[in-house]
């Protein structure tokens, strides 16, 4: 079958592709219905249907090849190597599973889970798969107030945590952050699970505060059977940045999921069991869920979860990775890549790599500098995938599994199946041709794996993303972007005030009202300024209270010092601005909204565009004068 027939079977006919692919998976009692749109731009997928996101990824393999490799943890901060095999992981899932049925979790339920890139992360989020509870994975580089605001919406019953994560050989302390989340937050969680490393002193809070190898000893025997799901259940909770403050809850459910990911891991990543997956992200982003923990296990491969930065020990430590465990895909992101082009290539040539077949990248542009190298050091294909929390899955690729296809320089690549992409024109919402920029938008329904909705607020779900377009209700990515004649597609930035750093989606406002919390801030802009490594950062401008207190260069330093320690200490280091710039007014539209894309504009050297509504040019000028100060 060519791509270009599977594609359009998909998009023609998505009930009779779907129920194929949908064989991919157990089903514990078949679906009723393949996909119900009675409710658009709601999509219900294998209704009435019953799985279990762990029985796929564990208990499935435990019939063909339990004493295969499952789950490899690989911490280069610790020295430690462990690998898990199938039937080892399927213990370790059940004792995580009987441990939080004890501390009261029950179906439907949240968990929250922060955690280093540590095993028992990966047992927490299965074990919640396994008894129908719902996860939340935070992301262990934020911080407190980060944290505040997703335990309330949550609202966990639990939350798995540890002592410490470890980064660049130093211990970072996880347990202060989380009992000053757990303070600030208006819905603490009954029990908190902790995961002792060792790397830091942690003082447990009575009758709150559980010891997981404690409880792991109690339960080493512990059997527990998989709680069969409706496919529509809620499988978990995973926090995005939007355009206002408030992070967004992607819901997703447990069939469509699974089977997305498994049919992923068949047409677009070409995994076999007994094989092993490398994705060098964290479990807090959506690729740990779907790449790291889920869709290898899921289609039989062993999965790599790797503590560690790229180039510690040295540069060649992931090949080395690829090496000994015989990766034959690795995810990451260009950053990565771009880091480690600064160092010596010996350290890769070191390696044998013959295992290697392609290397997927994702989550920020790929500039054909970093691609071309990496090309030409590995030998093997290098594709790029394009998608979104929000979707779970890759929207734009090469389908390999399915077809052969070249992949083009600074494309993504084509419409994914299950996605009918389009190019919509931002003010008439008509849809684009060949060549023509405009928004990056997919006709409903969306296929398989995509979100539910947003957790707790349907309207907030219609109104944020399927509300966009004047002539249609279609899904909008808030990405610009540019489709040629032979369908491949461009993506040109986003359209909202999500910016890029290092691949890791962070909001602007989030960041703003982190800095205006500051006593001596008033008002304050951030944007995402091009930056050679990191692809964007965060850059701020503040306008003080007292602007003498920033007279000279040393108070001006020490300032932006005191508003970037602001940032980190509540949202993270991720979050931290660049710089920290100080002007007395920001450019700002007679009604009073800010010229956002002017001032990235300056920043990166452009032309400030169309200024006929600026209410006072010279905010420009100063603008101007501070980024080349
Ligand atoms: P996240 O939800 O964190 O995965 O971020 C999704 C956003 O990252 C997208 O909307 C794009 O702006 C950007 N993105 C992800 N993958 C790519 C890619 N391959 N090329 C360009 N931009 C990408």
């Amino acid at each position: 079958m060519t791509y270009a027939d599977f594609y359009q079977e998909s998009i023609r006919q998505p009930e009779k592709f779907w129920d194929r692919e949908a064989q991919l998976i157990d089903w514990h009692r078949p679906y009723q219905q393949v996909l119900d749109t009675s409710c658009p731009p709601f999509a219900r997928w294998f209704v009435g249907g019953e799985t279990n996101l762990c029985h796929n990824a564990v208990d499935r393999w435990l019939r063909t090849q339990p004493d295969q490799p499952a789950l490899i943890a690989i911490s280069t901060e610790t020295n430690t190597e462990k690998t898990y095999s199938f039937a080892e992981l399927h213990a370790e899932v059940q004792r995580m599973a009987a441990i939080m049925q004890s501390l009261g979790v029950k179906q439907g339920d949240r968990v929250l889970i922060y955690m280093p890139m540590i095993a028992e992360a990966a047992f927490a989020m299965l074990a919640c798969a396994r008894i129908g509870a719902v996860h939340s994975v935070v992301f262990g580089g934020f911080a407190s107030k980060s944290l505040a605001t997703r335990i309330d919406d949550a609202q966990p019953v639990l939350i798995v945590s540890a002592d410490a994560g470890m980064r660049g050989g130093k211990a970072v302390p996880y347990k202060p952050l989380l009992d000053e989340a757990i303070a600030a937050a208006d819905h603490p969680p009954q029990h908190v699970l902790l995961v002792n490393r060792g790397l830091d002193t942690m003082n447990l809070v009575s009758d709150r505060d559980v010891d997981y190898a404690t409880l792991r000893a109690q339960y080493i025997n512990a059997q527990v059977p998989v709680t069969w799901l409706e496919s529509n259940a809620m499988s978990y909770v995973l926090y995005t940045s939007g355009t206002t403050g408030k992070p967004k809850g992607v819901q997703r459910d447990v069939g469509g999921y699974a089977v997305a990911l498994a049919a992923s891991m068949k047409h677009i990543y070409c995994g076999n069991p007994g094989e092993t997956y490398f994705a060098t992200s964290d479990i807090g982003w959506v690729v740990g869920h779907s790449y790291i923990v889920y869709g290898p296990l899921i289609a039989g491969m062993a999965t790599i979860m790797y503590e560690g930065t790229p180039i510690r020990p040295d540069a060649g430590i992931w090949w080395s990775i690829v090496e000994k465990y015989k990766v034959t895909r690795m995810f990451s992101a260009p950053t990565a890549i771009r880091v480690l082009k600064k160092h010596p290539p010996e350290l890769m040539k070191k390696y044998d790599l013959s295992s290697l077949k392609a290397l997927y990248l994702a989550g920020e542009p790929l500039d054909e500098t970093t691609s071309d190298w990496i090309a030409g050091e590995l030998g093997v294909p290098i594709i790029d995938n394009y998608w979104q929390t929000e979707t779970g899955w890759p929207i734009l690729s090469v389908a390999c599994g399915v077809e052969h296809k070249d992949t083009r320089l600074g494309s993504p690549g084509v419409a994914m199946y299950g996605y009918n992409v389009c190019i919509i024109n931002e003010s008439t919402g008509a849809e684009c041709g060949a060549g023509e920029k405009g928004v990056v938008a997919i006709r409903g329904p969306l296929p398989p794996g995509c979100m539910q909705t947003v957790y707790g607020d349907d309207q907030r779900f219609v109104n944020t993303y399927w509300s966009n377009f004047a002539q249609e209700q279609l899904y909008s990515t808030f990405d610009w972007g540019i489709r040629d004649a032979d369908g491949y597609y461009f993506i040109l930035g986003r359209t909202d005030d999500v910016i890029n750093v290092a691949g890791h989606r962070l909001g602007t406002r989030e960041i703003e009202e982190s800095i205006s919390s500051h006593a001596q801030v008033s008002e304050v802009a951030v944007v995402g300024v091009e930056d050679k490594l990191k692809g964007q950062v965060a850059v701020a401008f503040a306008i003080l209270k007292h602007p003498e207190l920033a007279a000279t260069l040393e108070q001006k330093l020490a300032l932006e010092g005191e508003v970037m320690a602001v940032v980190v200490r509540q949202l993270g280091a991720v979050a931290r601005p660049a710089r920290v710039h100080f002007v007395t007014m920001l450019p700002k539209t007679r009604s009073g909204k800010l010229l956002r894309r002017s001032i990235q504009a300056i920043c990166e050297g452009r032309d400030a565009g169309d200024l006929t509504t600026i209410e006072d040019p010279s905010s420009l000028v100063q603008i101007k004068a501070a980024v080349s100060a």
